[in-house]
């Protein structure tokens, strides 16, 4: 099992409509440390950063009009990995296809996310969380 999770952050937009990205950084949802703010003494069990070492990186080469891995790192360390674990991973990805195609119409004509979140409990219900 591979790449749990993607992450494109720091790429700057390409003008040609095929290629999304100069560059991409692919991280596992592992990747990186967790800052703790809390004052409690209850941990916040929904942090899963761990510092995992996995990661891609890609880059357009335009002349050739394909993606090239600059580098990669293909090793998860510090947390497990399974088919089943990763099952549950991401809520995207467990949303009813009816659910998720209603949000993808409303976001892309600028729906108020208020709204959408709203109209997919009360169809799907699904609670979608705010974006952070
Ligand atoms: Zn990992």
């Amino acid at each position: 099992m591979q790449c749990v999770s993607s992450q494109q952050k720091g790429s700057k937009k390409v003008d040609d409509e095929r290629w999304k990205y100069y560059s991409a950084k692919i991280l596992c949802s592992h990747h990186g440390n967790h800052r703790n703010r809390s004052k409690g003494l209850r941990p916040n069990q929904k942090v899963c950063a761990c510092n995992c070492p996995y990661t891609w990186y890609v880059s357009l080469n335009v002349r050739q009009q394909k993606y090239e891995v600059i580098s990669c790192n293909l090793e998860h360390a510090n947390h497990p990995v399974s088919e089943e674990l990763i099952a549950t991973y991401g809520e995207k990805k467990h949303l009813d296809p009816a659910a998720l195609e209603y949000i993808t119409d409303a976001t892309r004509d600028g729906a108020i996310p208020l709204k959408v979140r709203k109209r997919v409990y009360d169809e799907f219900n699904v609670v979608l969380k705010p974006k952070t």
